[in-house]
């Protein structure tokens, strides 16, 4: 089979690998069929000096495939069932997981994660434990599920476990063109909140507008805090999503209300930020670290995208051979939404989906770039278009006559849809 591989720091490439060996009690092997692009694969990319790992390496931390074989003592999964993976190994048996408390697992360290200290997902082939796998519902697709792992749950554990947002509330949520920000800013919106949105450049301000945000604010130009209590009338936010670092932090504690709520899940402007303490006590604010997330916010996210209530926005589709491209992508942060870039096995395109108001979401040229590769179709309003895509047949409907859908074929999923309205998508 084919695996691509970190060979060493910064380099990596796409090699014949063994395929695994039967699986073992308690495990299945699974067929990938996409894996997604983050920013835990950009560190493991350039190497950090901490990570106890022995390269090489297969890469790739979030994916979705189905199950190719079953081993002994596994009765919750059949060959053919659509999963996705989660990449941090369990044990399974401390109080954390026996609470349902994954990403707290008090055994992590010795597992590791998958793709960064261990093999990864970017490999036709893998084996893992059953419970490392998650279901996925009917109608969602691989390229959309392989997003459910780490974008969608992480956001998912960030906004409702640890800031208990609901509806009716105000959130600013900060670089919110990135995987993560653009699911938070739809996550928040579909709950009923009141979004105030942060982005690093002009171009970007009329696409997280289109996402729902409800003001967005390019901060380099203008000091969000200040923009954050005016639009509050002077109050202050209730959460604050961070994930930027010592850029925001001083910024993102002035934004917030008394009794406000800070979650974080990342920090890529640096390590260290100052804290004004006399601030954190007296404005009552609360501090939240958010890593990762537990099984049944991958579950939570999946159900959102079964439902079509939420979807992620994805920047590009590419083969898994430009896996370093998409690094070099996410890194130079060019893209418009950097952290959700979703790869086919093996190595073909995918598909992209529209954003949430069924806008295009990608550069025109990347998408005739990817598109130029497959069959191009063209349908009118109200056009029905039946995909033989996996882990069902699914049905869109158009509704302005702009979709370009290819129809997938036996050997994979080959489809691609880029609408500016699919009016139903349902699985049949
Ligand atoms: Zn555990």
């Amino acid at each position: 089979m084919q695996a691509l591989r970190l060979i060493e720091d910064g380099r990596l490439a796409l090699e014949d690998a063994p395929e695994p060996t039967a699986p073992g009690a308690g495990e299945v092997i699974v067929r990938m069929k996409t894996v997604a692009l983050n920013h835990i694969d950009l560190w493991g990319f350039r190497g950090m000096a901490f990570a106890k790992r022995k390269l090489p390496i297969v890469a790739g931390v979030e994916g979705a495939g189905e199950i190719a074989a079953v081993g002994p003592g596994v009765a919750n999964r059949r060959p053919g069932d659509p999963v996705v993976l989660y990449a941090g190994m369990i044990c399974g048996h401390c109080p954390a997981c026996l609470r349902g408390q994954e990403n707290l697992c008090e055994n992590i360290a010795d597992g590791g994660i998958m793709g960064f200290h261990r093999d990864g997902l970017a490999a036709q082939y893998v084996r893992l434990p059953a419970r490392q796998t998650i279901p996925v519902p009917a109608g969602v697709d691989w390229a959309t599920s392989a997003t459910a792992p780490v974008t969608f749950a992480t956001v998912q554990h960030m906004l409702f476990d640890n800031a208990r947002l609901v509806a009716g509330e105000t959130i600013l949520v900060h670089a919110a063109g990135s995987g993560v920000g653009t699911t938070a800013v739809l996550m928040a919106k579909a709950v009923g909140a009141r979004v105030l949105a942060t982005v690093g450049s002009e171009e970007k301000i009329a696409r997280v507008e289109a996402l729902g945000a409800d003001a967005v604010l390019n901060y380099r130009k203008d000091r969000f805090e200040t923009w954050a209590r005016r639009q509050t009338g002077k109050k202050g936010v209730d959460v604050v999503f961070e994930h930027v670092g010592p850029d925001t932090w001083a910024g993102s504690l002035l934004a917030l209300k008394r009794g406000g709520r800070l979650v974080t899940c990342g920090s890529t402007s640096g390590i260290s930020a100052e804290t004004n303490l006399f601030q954190v006590f007296q404005q009552q604010l609360r501090i939240i670290g958010s890593f990762g997330a537990n099984f049944r916010n991958v579950a939570e996210g999946l159900a959102k995208m079964a439902s079509r209530e939420v979807l992620p926005v994805i920047d590009s589709v590419i083969d898994l051979a430009d896996f370093g491209q998409g690094l070099k992508r996410m890194a130079d942060r060019a893209g418009w939404n950097p952290t959700t870039t979703v790869l086919g096995w093996p190595g073909r395109a995918t598909m992209t989906g529209p954003d949430s108001a069924g806008r295009p979401n990608k550069p025109a040229e990347d998408l005739a770039r990817i598109l130029g590769r497959l069959e191009r179709r063209r349908f009118p309003a109200g056009a029905i278009i039946i995909g033989g895509g996996e882990p069902a047949e699914e049905m869109y409907i158009v509704e302005d006559g702009l979709a370009e859908v290819l129809i997938s074929d036996r050997n994979g999923l080959s489809k691609i849809f880029h609408s500016s309205r699919i009016l139903t998508h349902v699985a049949i």
